[in-house]
């Protein structure tokens, strides 16, 4: 044997067994305060000495102190089982981000899915004490803010849009404007749904240009439905000409064909208050006739993830007696926190004032300038002389597929790391409790104050300094 495999086997003998580490005084102590459940310990244990054993065989140096080992096993154990799904603090600016859940929730929704939580009349009319139905709770206040004679909800607008196309088009045809063949992200194709739903598709017109004759020669006896889609995430620009929905409404119902509209992102406020981009409102599409509007409950309407479907009496009651109901039906703690953001639309300057989707869309120019020159103020105070902290003009985004053309002028503070730290310092960030998520712009690490709720500027600062300290240039 050589030398080096005299040192390495010396090394292995070293180490401590699995029981010896787990009766170290630190390992014991999580043990007997059910901090840490027994397997992720022993697993934790388990994997460090592998580590370690590995380490060794391979010509480098590992610790073999119990003690040190315990720590590290207690680490591993701990990361094991902490909760995958975490709050995280949205910096990028983008307000619907859909890789961060979409729309924050209102306070008032938060405290209705805590009341939720437990045993609640979902399905049981406590005026009767009888059995009652879970679309109570949200179709009265649908009815009311939308104008439509009657409301649904599932799991979320994909399903919404199933749904209407099953139970009123299945076996029969639905006419679409080639312009409005729409996918959302995810793989949700109007073609591809059609399908699903046992519908078929008679495409009409061209990509930029569909008329009302277009759709006029297509209904024939085995039209079911004339569908209007939503271009939420895309526009045609240019030489274009699309059907209002009145006009369709009108057309189809000369003929005796019902009409649908997938409006996507269900809007209830005038977006043109705000400066920005009207997007139609749902109450627009309700007005103009549609027998059914389906629409998100989690983009800019800015409540939970679900599927909205309004519409004419008999339309929606078919859709709610389909057997597929069933399976898409949304669950209490959702209904819960949808009634309470619809209940805010009540009185539209609550809903401005406490739907934190809409209070960052409506967000100004002068308010966010104003917080990112104090947002760069505290993180200079943090950050000490060596950082480049600048506030600078930026674009914010409304995400979600919504308003694919409208830029939100923002301030964001622009952080930057010398000798290449500044992706070092984002993915600190990311590593974070809570974790920041930020853009990284040329050389600089981009925080837009607009995501970012107020009271969780102290945090955000904290982190960066946190990250900072962790993000040194290597030597
Ligand atoms: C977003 C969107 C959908 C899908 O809605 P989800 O709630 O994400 O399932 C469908 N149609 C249109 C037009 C959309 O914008």
């Amino acid at each position: 044997m050589s030398a080096v495999d005299n040192a390495r086997q010396q090394a292995l003998r070293q180490l401590p067994s699995v029981e010896r580490v787990l009766q170290c005084e630190s390992v014991r102590r999580a043990l007997a305060g059910s901090e840490l459940p027994r397997s992720a310990v022993l697993d934790g244990v388990r994997g460090v000495l592998a580590a370690a054993r590995e380490a060794i065989l391979a010509g480098g140096a590992a610790a073999t102190a119990a003690d040190s080992l315990a720590a590290a096993a207690l680490d591993r154990a701990r990361a094991a089982v902490a909760p995958h799904l975490v709050g995280v603090i949205n910096a990028t600016g983008v307000i619907l981000h859909t890789n961060l859940g979409r729309a924050p929730l209102a306070p008032e929704a938060v405290a209705a899915m805590l009341r939720a939580a437990g045993y609640c009349n979902l399905e049981y009319d406590l005026g009767r004490g009888a059995r009652g139905s879970r679309h109570d709770a949200v179709e009265g206040v649908l009815r009311e803010v939308t104008g439509a004679e009657a409301a649904l909800v599932v799991n979320n607008n994909a399903a919404a849009v199933l749904l209407g196309l099953t139970a009123l088009a299945r076996g029969r045809e639905v006419v679409v404007s080639r312009g409005e063949l729409v996918e959302i992200g995810g793989a949700f194709r109007i073609p591809e749904v059609m399908a699903q739903g046992g519908a078929i598709l008679r495409e009409v017109g061209s990509t930029n240009k569909t008329k009302p004759l277009d759709y006029e020669r297509a209904i024939g006896p085995d039209t079911a439905l004339l569908l209007k889609v939503h271009t939420s995430n895309y526009r045609i620009l240019g030489f274009t000409a699309s059907v209002a929905l009145e006009e369709l409404v009108a057309l189809g119902h000369r003929q005796g064909v019902a009409v649908m509209e997938d409006l996507g992102g269900g809007c209830l406020v005038d977006l043109g208050e705000f400066g920005i981009e009207r997007e139609p409102t749902v109450q627009d599409s309700v007005r103009s006739g549609a027998d059914l509007v389906t629409f998100s409950g989690d983009k800019l309407l800015g409540g939970p993830q679900a599927g909205i479907l309004v519409g004419r009496r008999d339309a929606v009651e078919a859709c709610g007696r389909h057997p597929l109901m069933r399976a898409l039906r949304p669950d209490k703690v959702t209904l819960a926190a949808l009634e309470a953001t619809l209940a805010l639309y009540r009185d539209g300057r609550r809903a401005r004032e406490r739907i934190p989707t809409l209070v960052m869309l409506a967000a100004t120019g002068d308010a966010l300038r104003a917080r990112a020159e104090r947002l760069a103020a505290d993180l200079r105070g943090a950050l000490g002389e060596g950082a480049g902290v600048e506030v600078a003009a930026g674009v914010s985004e409304a995400g979600g597929g919504s308003l694919p053309l409208q830029e939100l002028p923002t301030w964001v503070v622009e952080v930057r790391r010398h000798g290449g730290g500044t992706s070092r310092l984002e993915a600190a960030l990311r590593r974070h409790d809570p974790p920041v998520i930020a853009r990284v712009h040329e050389d600089a690490l981009v925080l837009d104050p607009r995501t970012v709720a107020p009271d969780q500027e102290p945090r955000l600062v904290d982190a960066v300094a946190w990250a900072w300290s962790r993000s040194e240039p290597p030597e």
